[in-house]
């Protein structure tokens, strides 16, 4: 394998070129029209590190959907508005090896989601932010501007509302941990929110550097205080290593060996601890629904590079 010591934009154009004949061997989102008609062909990819250069190629600028990479987001302000104990007493922290949306084991398991990652764990999360934020969705908006500094970075409306028009499965999923006493406020109002923040629209570029802090000890360059403290960031680290690429996280762990969150709009986020993040997109998405093309580009750059946790 060859070590690329030096990174560069001619680097990840070389990995892009390389991945670039799986586009169209996937399949684009289509649970909700808004996804549906996105062109498959985006290919980008970014990378920030913690001396903050930064790196970027193909589509790196355009702004897409972000969907679950978000549940990562919801995840760091409920650790900003709650104990550990708190947290962990209504979510749990292994793999479900399921769907994203499965309902199976929450049945089995009393209402406590296997992980923050998948849907149930993200709406129990965003049931945790609904008790303690007067306003979650500013929050969260100004959460993202502060850690991008990035001031115009929005929800797509469109997207949000066509979620609400599908949402039976994450009515249902609600619903069925609020009969087991794990949700606590009204579900229309909380569904509401995680349909924006799924519908966060952002570009490779703005990730990379919106995560940056995930591989620097929780702390971000350009903003005083720690986002969140060193042992947070490895555990957010641990949960995106098992959990965070849904059923496909062993696969994904024996391809590329970081921690990944991806999400349905074809964008994932992976964190190289101490040294850098790489977002990719890519919009065709595999049986999982994950980034058929995204996995690639991470796997090939992975190797170029040398880099693995494991
Ligand atoms: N909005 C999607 C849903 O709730 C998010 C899923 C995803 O990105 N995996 O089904």
């Amino acid at each position: 394998m060859a070590t690329v010591t030096v990174m560069g934009n001619e680097v990840l154009e070389a990995v892009l070129a390389q991945v670039r004949p799986l586009l169209g061997k996937g399949k684009v989102a289509d649970y909700i029209p808004a996804l549906a008609s996105i062109s498959g062909n985006k290919l980008g990819v970014a990378v920030s590190t913690v001396n903050g250069e930064h790196f970027r190629a193909g589509d790196a600028n355009e702004r897409f959907s972000i969907q679950s990479i978000s549940k990562v987001l919801s995840l760091v302000v409920a650790m900003n508005h709650y104990a550990e104990e708190e947290i962990w007493q209504r979510v749990g922290k292994d793999p479900s090896g399921h769907p994203f949306n499965s309902l199976v084991q929450l049945e089995m398991e009393q209402g406590k989601p296997r992980n923050p990652f998948i849907n149930a764990g993200a709406l129990v999360v965003c049931d945790m932010l609904q008790s303690r934020l007067s306003a979650p969705r500013q929050r969260m908006l100004e959460v993202v501007r502060k850690l991008s500094g990035v001031p115009d970075i929005t929800y797509d409306s469109a997207v949000a509302r066509s979620e609400l028009e599908h949402s039976a499965r994450n009515n249902a999923i609600a619903w069925l941990m609020k009969s087991f006493g794990n949700f606590h406020n009204d579900v229309p109002t909380v569904l509401q929110n995680y349909f924006h923040y799924c519908a966060l629209k952002m570009s490779c570029a703005e990730l990379t550097q919106t995560f940056l802090f995930l591989a620097n000890g929780g702390h971000a360059a350009h903003i005083a205080s720690p986002v969140i403290s060193a042992l947070q960031a490895r555990q957010v680290n641990a949960l995106m290593a098992t959990s965070g690429m849904y059923q496909n996280a062993g696969e994904f762990a024996w391809r590329v060996g970081l921690p990944a969150k991806s999400g349905v709009g074809g964008g994932i986020v992976a964190v190289v601890p101490q040294e850098m993040v790489i977002a990719v997109w890519s919009p065709e998405l595999d049986a999982a629904g994950n980034s058929l093309a995204g996995v690639a580009v991470l796997e090939a750059l992975t190797q170029k590079l040398g880099r693995s946790v494991y």
